[in-house]
C-alpha cells in the first residue's frame, strides 16, 4: 500500500506574523539589554574616571601642598564638587591630649550665607570619641554614612539640623598608620542612601591626606632639629670664642708677673747662691726651674691660642726652604743629640709660612726629644695623594702605643712624667690646629722597625712644584 504523501504544512499568515513579532520582541529586548549594559558600562566608566580625577587632584594637591590645611582644603573642595554636596568641613584631634576632636576653620560652603548658622554651631562644638558623626569616625577609624541626620539620635545637631538645612551626612578619617589625624565631614540638604563606591574612594583620599600629615610632621621635625643644631653650634662658637680670648688674655697677663718673679729669683740666685745654707740654694734652684717651666707653658699656651685666632696668611711656600729654617732653629738640639735629618722630596704648597715652620719644628723636635738608644734619625718627605699632599715625619725613637695615638693630639696630654722628658703637652695640639686650619688631617702611625711616623695632609694648590 502506498503511503499518502503529506505535503509540508504551509505556514499560515497568522503564525508567520507571530514568529516575526516574537523575533522582533526578542531583538528589541536584546537591544534594550545591550543598551542598558552599554549605559551601565559607560556610567561605570564615567564614575571611575571621576574617581580617578578626584584621586589625581588630591594626589597632585598633596604633593605641592606646603601645609596640611592646604591639602585638606583641596580635598574637601574636590569631594564637594564631585558629589554635589554643598558642605564640607574638617575636624582635628585636640593638641596634646588627642582624646577630643576640635573643629577647624577649614570649610567648603557652596552658599556660606545659607549655612552660616550651621557653621557657627559646628565651630562651637568639641567632640569626644564616639560623639556625633566626627566622633564616631574618630573612634572607629572608618568612614561613616548617615542617611538623615534629623533621624539620628547620635547627631549632636539633630534638633537644629532641619533649621540649619542639612540632612544626609558622611565623613572619613585621614590616617597615619592607625591614628586618626583628621576627620573630614560632608553634608547634603536632602537625605541620601549610602554610596559604597564613594565611601571606598574617600577611604583612599584619607590615606593620601595621612601621608601629607606624616610628611609635614617629618618636615617640621627636621626644621626644629636643624634650628636646634644651629643654635647649638652658635653657642659652641660663642663659647669657643670666649675660651680663646680667655686663654689668650690669661696667658698674656700671666707672663707679666712671671717675668718679674723670674728676674728677681735670678737676682736672688746670682747674689745669694753659696752665701746661705745648702737648703736655701736648693730651694732657689727649684724656684728658678719652676718659673722656667711656667714660662714655657705660658709661651706654648699663647702659641696655641694664636694659631686659632690669627687669620691665615696664605702664600706659595716652598717646603724645602721652610725646613732649612727649621734646621737652623733646631741646630742646638740636633748637634747635641747627634741627630740626622733627611729631607726627601717636598712640594711648594699654599700655606701660612710661619705656621708651617712651627708645625715642622714641633714634629722634628719631638722626633729628637723622644729618641731611642740610637742617635735620632728623622726622615721628612711628601707624596701626592689625589687632591692633597701627604707629608711624613718619621723617627727611630721610642714610638707611641696605638692606644695613645688619638689622645696625644689633645692639649696637656703627655705619655711621660715631667721628669722623664721636658715639655708642656701642647706641641701636638698646636700641630693639629695648624693642619686643620689648612684643611688637612694629622695622625700618627707606628714606624717600621719602631719609632713613630707622623703624617699630615695639606690640600694641593694646583700650582705646586711637583
Ligand atoms: P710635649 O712634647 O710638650 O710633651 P706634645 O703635644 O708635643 O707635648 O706631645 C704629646 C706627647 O706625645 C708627648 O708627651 C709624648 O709622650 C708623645 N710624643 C710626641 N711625639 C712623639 C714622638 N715623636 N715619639 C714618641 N712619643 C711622642
Amino acid at each position: 500500500m502506498k503511503r499518502a504523501r503529506v505535503p509540508p504544512a504551509e505556514p499560515s499568515g497568522a503564525s508567520e506574523e507571530e514568529r516575526l513579532r516574537a523575533r522582533l520582541a526578542s531583538e528589541r529586548k536584546a537591544r534594550v539589554e545591550a543598551e542598558e549594559i552599554a549605559e551601565h558600562t559607560l556610567r561605570d566608566l564615567y564614575e571611575k574616571q571621576r574617581d580617578l580625577d578626584l584621586m589625581e587632584a588630591v594626589a597632585a594637591a598633596s604633593n605641592i601642598a606646603q601645609t596640611v590645611e592646604e591639602a585638606m582644603q583641596v580635598a574637601i573642595d574636590h569631594i564637594c564638587a564631585q558629589t554635589g554636596w554643598p558642605v564640607g568641613h574638617v575636624y582635628v584631634p585636640g593638641h596634646g591630649t588627642g582624646v577630643e576632636l576640635v573643629p577647624t576653620e577649614i570649610w567648603h560652603l557652596d552658599d556660606p550665607e545659607r549655612f552660616e548658622a550651621f557653621r557657627e554651631l559646628t565651630e562651637g562644638m568639641i567632640l569626644a570619641p564616639g560623639e556625633g558623626l566626627p566622633g564616631r569616625i574618630f573612634e572607629s577609624g572608618r568612614p561613616v554614612w548617615v542617611v538623615d541626620v534629623t533621624q539620628d539620635p547620635n547627631f549632636s545637631l539633630a534638633k537644629a539640623a532641619t533649621d540649619i538645612g542639612v540632612r544626609a551626612a558622611f565623613g572619613f578619617p585621614a590616617l597615619v598608620g592607625d591614628d586618626v589625624v583628621a576627620v573630614l565631614e560632608f553634608f547634603s540638604p536632602s537625605p541620601a542612601e549610602p554610596d559604597e563606591s564613594l565611601l571606598d574612594l574617600v577611604h583612599h583620599v584619607g590615606s593620601q591626606l595621612g601621608r601629607v600629615v606624616e610628611r609635614t610632621r617629618a618636615r617640621t621635625e627636621l626644621t626644629r632639629y636643624s634650628e636646634e643644631l644651629e643654635r647649638h653650634s652658635r653657642e659652641l662658637e660663642r663659647a669657643n670664642g670666649e675660651l680663646k680670648e680667655f686663654a689668650y688674655v690669661a696667658s698674656h697677663d700671666l707672663s707679666e708677673p712671671l717675668r718679674t718673679i723670674s728676674s728677681f729669683v735670678q737676682l736672688l740666685a746670682n747674689r745669694y747662691r753659696g752665701r746661705l745654707d745648702s737648703d736655701a740654694d736648693e730651694f732657689i734652684d727649684f724656684v728658678v726651674d719652676g718659673t722656667e717651666r711656667m714660662r714655657r707653658l705660658i709661651d706654648d699656651l699663647l702659641g696655641y691660642s694664636r694659631v686659632g685666632s690669627r687669620p691665615l696668611d696664605l702664600e706659595a711656600v716652598d717646603c724645602i726652604r721652610v725646613l732649612a729654617r727649621v734646621r737652623l732653629d733646631l741646630q742646638g738640639i740636633i748637634a747635641e743629640s747627634n741627630a740626622s735629618i733627611e729631607i726627601g722630596e717636598l712640594p711648594t704648597i699654599n700655606a701660612d709660612p710661619d705656621q708651617l715652620q712651627r708645625l715642622f719644628e714641633n714634629l722634628i723636635s719631638n722626633a729628637i726629644k723622644f729618641g731611642g738608644p740610637e742617635p735620632p734619625r728623622v726622615r721628612i718627605f711628601a707624596e701626592r695623594d689625589g687632591p692633597k699632599w701627604r707629608f711624613s715625619v718619621i723617627d727611630n725613637g721610642i714610638g707611641i702605643e696605638p692606644r695613645h695615638a688619638e689622645r696625644i693630639f689633645n692639649v696637656f696630654q703627655r705619655l711621660h712624667a715631667p721628669g722623664e722628658y721636658g715639655g708642656t703637652g701642647i706641641g701636638l695640639s698646636i700641630c693639629k690646629r695648624i693642619v686643620e686650619r689648612h684643611g688637612g688631617r694629622i695622625w700618627v702611625e707606628q714606624a717600621e722597625g719602631g719609632g713613630s711616623a707622623f703624617r699630615f695632609t695639606i690640600p694641593a694648590s694646583g700650582e705646586d712644584g711637583h
